[in-house]
């Protein structure tokens, strides 16, 4: 799974990547604490609307 984009597989989409793991674009945020909460709060809406159904 893509730790970007909840819900989605990871599509490869940066160039090099062999999966999340050494995703470049996943370690630029993780690195940066702004972009880091944003993705939770991303996280936390997809586990809401998981549990809507
Ligand atoms: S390559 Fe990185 S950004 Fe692209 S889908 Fe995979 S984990 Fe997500």
């Amino acid at each position: 799974m893509c730790p970007l984009r909840p819900g989605d597989m990871c599509t490869l989409c940066v160039p090099g990547a062999t999966g999340p793991q050494d995703c470049p674009t996943v370690a630029e945020v993780m690195r940066d604490p702004e972009l880091r909460a944003r993705l939770a709060e991303l996280r936390a809406d997809r586990l809401a609307d998981l549990r809507r159904g």
